[in-house]
């Protein structure tokens, strides 16, 4: 075992070279599904379309400051380059250089929000605290009102995971790795439940607060919570905030019978002009985390959370991985699954050797099915079975099924329902609503479809248009797959070579060090 020795003598620059480095394996980061204002006083907004975050060809997002707290742990995961047994440079931010970071490279416009994580320093409690304490100290003595993804760590207490809750913007849990055994056999200081609990409460929570301001309770369009019961708060307060919903939604449900949806509408947003606004202070923030928190000005985790998984350091297949995937969704309502490609930096008898390429394409195919669960109505056993477990490399899984599936095609644009039409490789959720739009108001043909964003070259195999193909081809599954693979050629290739990939912005990015 390794000693871990706290060096203070780092400046704040070495700090980030360090930390900044440190934590570019961790893909959970994506900055999309807050839409706050800026506000007069305050430091940056965080609009969703004005948030600067990008995406690698493979869908990764690529964020900009996104930092550890510290890189010493406490734990040993063998796939981390931060375990306690490497030896590696460590360092610990103190909760105001990561203040003044966020704020100096904001106001440089470098970025626009921070994704702060952090190795287990001491404990968990420990280690969330001072995280709490940054995110407090940029919220209130800093004003910063951007863009906030924090990572959680799983062990630590319910208040103060309510208070990253209420301070930032979206939480992540990282399941890390998607079985039992995995992790019991590379992460022997995590278990499953230890990490499904905080996800459950924060799932359970973020509903809540959806309910009390009239949303659904669901971000996304996952069904089913059976970790509702599991709040963060207690029972008293817990008691309290059911009363409210209930009146809420007994008032609701009562106006849906005798008004119309815009009546609707108005009632509820009568409803939260009535709430009374609290604003969060540094003075009430940390009493307030354990309390029912509906009333306050700030909402809880409003973009959501996130979980990562890393591909490729045990032996799961595509399969296990994406029912893994549907499972967090359906029970957890996530807003995002990341997955990332393992690359091995440690040696141990039960990695992958170092030099072992990552598994970029394999990322790429999960990334797809992913979205395909989200948005195009896909179940995991659709896509993948225990018979064929892994995805085909070679084509897009959406293909893959498609030509598995040839008797439902060729479907005819002209009459073929919604949820038909997103199965047509080359139709995504846009261009289907395009074209059951249009085609009440006339007749469709290639060049309009085109027009709509469809995709022709992958989906004039398996359409009609007013009864006619596009070109005369065979509904063969060789001849299609032949066609398909040709055209994905060029974006593996992207994917396979992708430098943007692995590259983390480095200090050289900011025009320091
Ligand atoms: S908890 Fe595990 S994965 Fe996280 S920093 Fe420590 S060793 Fe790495």
């Amino acid at each position: 075992m390794i000693t871990q020795i706290t060096n203070d003598a780092y400046t704040t620059q070495e700090k980030l070279q360090i930390l900044a480095d440190a934590a570019k394996y961790d893909v959970a980061c994506t900055s999309s599904g807050s839409s706050r204002r800026g506000k007069k006083g305050g430091l940056g907004n965080a609009e969703a379309c004005g948030i600067c975050h990008s995406f690698a060809a493979d869908g990764r997002c690529i964020s900009l400051l996104k930092i550890l707290m510290t890189n010493h742990c406490a734990y040993d995961c063998k796939y981390c380059i931060n375990r306690s047994s490497n030896d590696v440079k460590r360092a610990t931010f103190t909760p105001q250089e990561i203040c003044e970071l966020t704020v100096e490279f904001y106001k440089r416009n470098y970025i626009e929000g921070l994704f702060l994580s952090s190795g287990v320093l001491k404990n968990p409690t420990y280690t969330m605290e001072k995280m709490c304490e940054t995110l407090l100290l940029l919220r209130t003595r800093y004003h910063f009102n951007g863009y906030i993804h924090v990572k959680t760590i799983p062990g630590a207490s319910d208040e103060l995971l309510a208070a990253a809750g209420y301070l930032a913007d979206r939480i992540s849990v990282n399941l890390e790795l998607p079985t039992e055994a995995a992790l019991r056999s590379l992460a022997p200081n995590k278990t499953m439940q230890n990490i499904l609990n905080p996800m459950g409460k924060v799932q359970s929570t973020i509903s809540s607060h959806r309910m009390a301001i009239g949303k659904s309770a669901y971000m996304e369009r996952s069904r089913g919570n059976q970790f509702l019961s599991h709040s963060i708060f207690s029972d008293d307060s817990k008691k309290i905030f059911r009363e409210k919903l209930n009146t809420q939604t007994t008032d609701t449900r009562l106006k849906d019978h005798t008004t119309d949806k815009k009546d609707n509408l108005n009632s509820i947003s009568q409803k939260q002009s009535k709430l009374p606004r609290h604003i969060l202070t540094w003075e009430n923030a940390c009493q307030l985390a354990p309390l029912d928190m509906s009333d306050l000005k700030r909402s809880f985790a409003p973009a959501g959370q996130s979980t990562q998984m890393i591909i490729g350091a045990t032996g799961e297949s595509d399969y296990t991985l994406l029912q893994t995937t549907q499972a967090l969704y359906q029970g957890f309502d996530l807003k995002r699954v990341f997955y990332s490609a393992y690359i091995p930096l440690n040696e141990d008898s039960v990695l992958p050797q170092i030099g072992t390429p990552p598994p970029l394409l394999r990322e790429h195919r999960l990334y797809q099915a992913d979205w395909l669960l989200r948005f195009y109505g896909f179940q995991a056993n659709e896509l993948l079975s225990e018979s064929q477990p892994n995805f085909n490399e070679l084509l897009d899984p959406k293909c893959d099924w498609a030509l598995r599936h040839l008797e439902h095609f060729p479907i005819d644009v002209e009459t073929a329902s919604y949820a038909t039409l997103l199965r047509v490789p080359g139709i995504g959720p846009k261009s289907a609503s395009r074209i059951t739009y249009a085609r009440r108001y006339g007749r469709l043909n290639f060049e309009s479809l085109k027009k709509m964003g469809v995709v022709l070259k992958r989906a004039h195999y398996f359409i009609t248009c007013g009864g006619r193909q596009m070109y005369h081809t065979p509904v063969e599954q060789e001849y299609i797959t032949r066609q398909l693979v040709h055209v994905d050629t060029k974006d593996l290739w992207k994917v396979q070579h992708s430098t943007e990939t692995y590259s983390q912005m480095t200090l050289a990015d900011f025009g320091i060090g």
